[in-house]
């Protein structure tokens, strides 16, 4: 085996996000059309003789080295004795999966070092794991632990976060209503363009709430909206991260590089999303 090994965790998007429910237990339940980008964090895993942590990267400040970060967690519960370098590119509590898709990365890597499957239920990491495992387009229900790979035609998106953090549970706690009807069925799209006109007529729940707690949010999707050729703007996650989806990359290029032009102290990135 090669080492180190490297992995990529993508920034995870919630194309749709529908709360359908509350359990009694507390978990939500959702039913969510979930994208992922080709733009997110690195992880590199190196056998050690403990487990270590080092968080480095353009997004590293605040992000804990220790238990408290899930790839530390993910390692732990692998058995893994590991040196994980965290490279962070995605801004942390933002709505795109952050914890989840660099635990998933961690994971993924350590399968292929021991050559052995994850001994655990991803799960246990939260509800976004299962999905992350996959790291390819697929609706997610239940509480998280049902995936099904779903066929979506590559789009490109502009991601954009106005670098405030947004507590999950403070958004779920501010949604009124908790039975919101699930998504239609998945059509088999037959073009980007058919998939985008498709999307426009979803929504994210979560959205509502999050503007209470960061007014912010609204004015950053009015500005998705002004970019010219976008088709839908919409929150991903709990936010506080928003995206506006195009037919052509040419087209996210250019509403990410207008979008920074009025904005410098976003985070804003344009991808493309499968
Ligand atoms: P989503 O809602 O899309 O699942 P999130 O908005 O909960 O993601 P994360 O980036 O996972 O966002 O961060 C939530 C909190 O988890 C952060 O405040 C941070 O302290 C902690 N955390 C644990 N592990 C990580 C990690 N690998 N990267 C970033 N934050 C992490």
């Amino acid at each position: 085996m090669k080492t180190p090994i490297e992995v990529f965790a993508p920034a995870k998007i919630n194309l749709t996000l529908h709360v359908t429910g509350l359990r009694s237990d507390g978990y939500h339940l959702l039913d969510s059309l979930v994208g992922f980008a080709d733009v997110g964090d690195r992880v590199i895993l190196e056998p050690a003789s403990k487990l270590s942590l080092r968080v480095t990267g353009p997004m590293a400040e605040g992000v804990p080295e220790d238990a408290r970060n899930l790839c530390w967690r993910a390692a732990q519960a692998f058995g893994a004795t590991v040196a994980i370098t965290l490279e962070k590119h995605l801004p942390a509590a933002a709505g795109i999966g952050g914890g989840s898709s660099d635990a998933a990365a961690v994971l993924r890597g350590l399968q292929q070092m021991y050559d052995a499957p994850v001994p655990f239920d991803p799960m246990d990491l939260g509800a976004d794991l299962p999905v992350c495992m996959l790291a390819r387009a697929a609706r997610m229900s239940g509480v998280g632990e049902q995936v099904a790979p779903a066929d979506l035609p590559p789009l490109h998106a502009v991601l954009a976060n106005p670098r405030v953090a947004v507590p999950t549970s403070a958004v779920f706690k501010a949604l009124p209503g908790k039975n919101n009807p699930p998504m239609a069925a998945l059509p088999a799209f037959s073009s980007a363009r058919d998939s985008l006109r498709w999307l426009q007529d979803q929504r994210n729940d979560l959205e509502a709430p999050a503007i209470s707690l960061q007014p912010v949010i609204e004015e950053l999707l009015k500005q998705l909206s002004f970019l010219e050729g976008q088709w839908l703007t919409r929150m991903s996650g709990s936010g506080a991260t928003c995206f506006a989806l195009f037919e052509t990359a040419g087209q996210a290029e250019l509403g990410a590089r207008d979008l920074r032009a009025n904005n410098p102290d976003w985070w804003i990135e344009h991808c493309e999303l499968t």
